[in-house]
């Protein structure tokens, strides 16, 4: 039996209950997710990659069909190493989808068999974003809400 691969690309930094909720969404779609890390050098991260990974693997030990791996370059690229034929992405927003409509076309331009698929948050999470996780932390806020339990920050 074929297996149907699919990634989830992103920096999760840090993940959020959004991403979580999303990966679970794609997860039931495919027959393997990989949640793939980016490091990306030209993205400065917040979270080290360690950081950021530590804490999506304990939010998904649970799932058996989930896997969690980092990688650099081209998402593209990682997606076909993977043999994955999807990319799942979410949008919150048009502004959202903006974006990722330019990333999705350049994408299927470099490889046209990768099909993207773009997941809508439900309502409850569209306000979410790693960015505002930062920043409540910054200004010692509570991130409780809105980060899955597993992501602790010391
Ligand atoms: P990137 O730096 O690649 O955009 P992110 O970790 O910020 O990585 O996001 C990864 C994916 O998760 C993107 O498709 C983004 O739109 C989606 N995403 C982020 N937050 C949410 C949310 N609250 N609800 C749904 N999708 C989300």
């Amino acid at each position: 039996m074929k297996n149907k691969i699919g990634i989830f690309p992103g920096s999760f930094d840090p993940i959020t209950s959004g991403h979580r909720h999303i990966i679970e969404k794609a997860s039931k779609l495919v027959d393997v997710l990989i949640v793939g890390i980016g490091d990306n050098s030209s993205k400065k991260s917040f979270y080290s990659l360690e950081k950021r990974e530590d804490w999506v693997k304990n939010t998904f030990k649970n799932y058996d069909n989930i896997l969690v791996k980092k990688y650099n370059g081209l998402t593209i690229n990682f997606a076909e190493k993977e043999n994955a034929k999807f990319i799942f992405r979410g949008l919150r927003s048009s502004i959202d989808y903006e974006y990722e409509k330019q990333i999705a076309e350049t994408n299927s331009v470099l490889n046209k068999e990768i099909e993207t698929i773009f997941l809508l948050s439900d309502k409850k999470y569209g306000m979410i974003s790693s960015s505002i996780v930062r920043d409540i932390l910054k200004n010692n806020g509570d991130i409780r809400d809105f980060v899955p339990k597993e992501v602790k920050i010391s």
